[in-house]
């Protein structure tokens, strides 16, 4: 195995395997639990090393989809090994660059390198081949049928913006790299200014991984600079095909918008902006309000709320289940300490929109006050169903712990809320058993709103399976087809290609005669191994 790391970060980028430094402005990773910049320097880079990562990405696609689905699941393995081996430092710098607990930063490791294996399951599994054959009918009257054959293919180079909030899990070997790679793409990542070490770390393992794989070097690169620069020329870049983001509405709809303007436009799958509301239903509140409300507020509250899936908007018909609910959420939050957040800059936005959501809702109460400016200060607010669906700014993503309870008069109030909401990447329900008729009439409602729908639970925490969902209408993400998390984020960078008449020589193995890679496939439409 080819060692990973050198003794100390360098403060490059890598571009195709080789280490460069940027010719522009200078970043560093900022501690914003100690209020402490952080060594290495790095410096952002520029067109030049956007037209180097992606040349030597086109350079390297034909090669790379060629290798089997064996091949490419040994080498995502082989970066969870190659993470694994620098956890202890890998750890250290991520919980220093975020001020993120080094338990969660420890969960998170596990995350990636489980979010890695998963696609090299996915891989040896098959299915993400999409084979399908209807077999020729020469005999068929008034016009015999082609022979036809269908398969999927990686889309080409992708481009990957790193997210603030996941330094591992939703960055430099997140999933969108890791479901890109699998799908055969080569893969451009924009790191994130906020962890450029831990970004440099992770992009070593990855090209370790490449060597020890035989692979072309231009399989992955990492780079740094201004979004507005750097990461649009990346994305207007016509050697990259599609885009992976996670991060603001601002940011994925400006990305989304320059790639439409392309002469080629491409595919953005940005995963934006969401608050994932909570509908308490009378049932559950009657038996337990002052539960749900303390349990509320340790999922709003986790992390510094800056989970995309935090909790943050709760619908309830009036009534004592809610006012005991509302009075133990508000118990829990005011002993809810001051946390730091990620950058400086997303603590003054978080205190901007509370500012906001205190100029149009009613204060509930807040947490502790910290001592330092990155701290974050949890924040409960109430209005009622009707000043809700009349102000858009009381639907805004407040991004960290802060929520807004609407108060409804009835159970029409709270279907008209479910329909004035917007996208969602997660809707939550709290039902009893005495529930379920109006649990039923919501069902349908949410459906049309969310990727996820949970029952009784809280939507912090998402599970990287096979059937999770980690998307849902805009603005939750610009494509609501797809998913972020789980097996199926493989699928945003495919598409299917149908092979007709074509000699059997010289098909694809996943559509070939006798069936070489023991697939199963969907044979004039019955799906079968033979
Ligand atoms: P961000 O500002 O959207 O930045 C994410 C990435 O996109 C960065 O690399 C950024 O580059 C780039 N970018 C941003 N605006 C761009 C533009 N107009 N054109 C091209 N690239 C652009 O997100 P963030 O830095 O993580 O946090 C800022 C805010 O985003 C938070 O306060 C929160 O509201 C939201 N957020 C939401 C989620 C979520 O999951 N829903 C997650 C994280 C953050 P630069 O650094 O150069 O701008």
């Amino acid at each position: 195995m080819t060692a990973t790391l050198p003794a100390q970060l360098t403060g490059q980028m890598i571009i195709a395997g080789s280490p460069v430094t940027g010719a522009g402005k200078e970043i560093r990773g900022f501690d914003p639990a100690a209020g402490l910049p952080l060594e290495p320097g790095y410096r952002h880079g520029d067109a030049a090393d956007v037209q180097a990562a992606a040349a030597a990405a086109a350079e390297a696609f034909p090669l790379y989809r060629a290798t089997t689905s064996e091949q490419r699941a040994r080498f995502l393995e082989s970066i969870a090994t190659h993470l694994e081996a620098v956890a202890e430092s890998l750890i250290a710098r991520a919980a220093a660059e975020s001020g993120l607990p080094t338990a969660r930063i420890t969960g998170e490791v596990g995350r990636t390198t489980g979010q890695l294996r998963l696609f090299a399951g996915v891989l040896r599994e098959g299915s993400w081949n999409g084979a399908r054959i209807d077999t020729a009918q020469p005999d068929r009257s008034p016009l015999p049928r082609p022979d036809i054959r269908q398969r999927f293919v990686p889309l080409g180079p992708v481009a990957v913006f790193s997210a603030s909030n996941f330094p591992l899990a939703f960055s430099v070997a997140g999933g969108d790299t890791a479901s890109a790679l699998a799908a055969g793409c080569p893969v451009v990542v924009k790191g994130h200014d906020a962890h450029p070490g831990t970004s440099e770390i992770v992009a070593r393992a990855i090209t370790a991984a490449v060597a020890d794989a035989g692979l072309p070097a231009g399989t992955f690169s990492l780079l740094f600079g201004s979004g507005q620069e750097l990461g649009i020329a990346l994305v207007t870049d016509p050697r990259i095909k599609a885009v992976g983001f996670t991060g603001s509405r601002s940011g994925g709809t400006a990305l989304v918008a320059a790639a439409a303007a392309r002469p080629e436009p491409i595919p953005v799958y940005a995963e934006m902006s969401s608050i994932n509301p909570v509908f308490l239903l009378e049932g559950a509140l009657a038996t337990r309000g002052a539960e749900l409300g303390k349990a509320f507020i340790g999922s709003l509250t986790m992390g510094s709320g800056q989970f995309c899936t935090n909790p943050g908007l709760v619908i309830a018909v009036d009534g004592p289940g809610l006012d005991a609910f509302v009075a133990a959420a508000g118990e829990a939050i005011s002993a809810a300490p001051a946390t730091p957040m990620l950058t400086p800059n997303i603590a003054r936005s978080y205190a901007a929109g509370v500012e906001t959501l205190g100029g149009a809702a009613d204060l509930i109460a807040r947490g502790a006050a910290g001592g330092i400016e990155t701290c974050g200060q949890a924040a409960l607010f109430s209005t009622d169903a009707q000043s809700f669906l009349g102000n858009e700014d009381l639907q805004a993503e407040v991004f960290g712990a802060s929520s807004l309870i609407v108060r409804c008069a009835d159970d029409a109030e709270v279907r008209a809320v479910a329909t004035g909401i917007e996208g969602q990447l997660t809707v939550t329900v709290h039902a009893d058993a005495s529930d379920e008729q109006a649990a039923g009439e919501l069902l349908p409602l949410l459906e049309l709103k969310a990727g996820r729908i949970l029952f009784n639970g809280w939507p912090t925490g998402v599970e990287v399976c096979h059937a999770m969902v980690h998307g849902g209408p805009f603005p939750a993400t610009s494509d609501s087809r797809t998913t972020s998390v789980g097996a199926r984020a493989i699928e945003r960078f495919l598409r299917p290609v149908a092979y007709q008449d074509v000699p059997k020589a010289l098909l694809p193995s996943a559509v070939a005669d006798g069936n070489p890679d023991h697939l199963w496939r969907r044979i004039d439409g019955r799906l079968t191994q033979d």
